[in-house]
């Protein structure tokens, strides 16, 4: 059933600290951690604690869980000192995501191109 913990999922997983992560923000919903693989020196994940898949089926099931992740991306982007940043929802397999529990990265810390690749 969307929103509950699957035994599959990496990111339920650093939700429950069963795989460790250097976490930087913790909400009653969210949980927000460095990405393994910076591609930019702020490079933070946003995640519900609650399993969906994507942004989108987040955003659907649970609006106002959508809106607490992005509070705390503007939160995490605050606390890192970042004036201008991005946030990105890779959304589908075409898109570049790979782990299919929803997340928002937050990239900041140095210049960023548009378009993206
Ligand atoms: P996606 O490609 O948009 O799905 O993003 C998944 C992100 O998760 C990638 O940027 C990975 O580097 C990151 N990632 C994968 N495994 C871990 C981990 O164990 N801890 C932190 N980040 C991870």
């Amino acid at each position: 059933m969307a929103g509950e913990a699957r035994s599959d999922c990496l990111f339920c997983k650093i939700a429950v600290g069963e795989v460790p992560a250097t976490v930087v923000r913790e909400t009653e919903t969210t949980i927000a951690f460095r990405d393994i693989n910076p591609q930019a020196p702020t490079h933070v994940l946003v995640i519900p604690k609650a399993h969906h898949p994507d942004a989108a089926a987040l955003a659907a099931a649970e609006p106002q869980i959508a809106a607490d992740v992005l509070r705390e991306a503007q939160a995490v982007a605050a606390e890192e000192g970042a004036e201008s940043y991005r946030i990105v929802f890779n959304t589908g397999a075409g898109a570049g995501q790979t782990v299919f529990h929803a997340h928002a990265h937050v990239l900041g810390g140095r210049g960023l191109q548009w378009p993206p690749g």
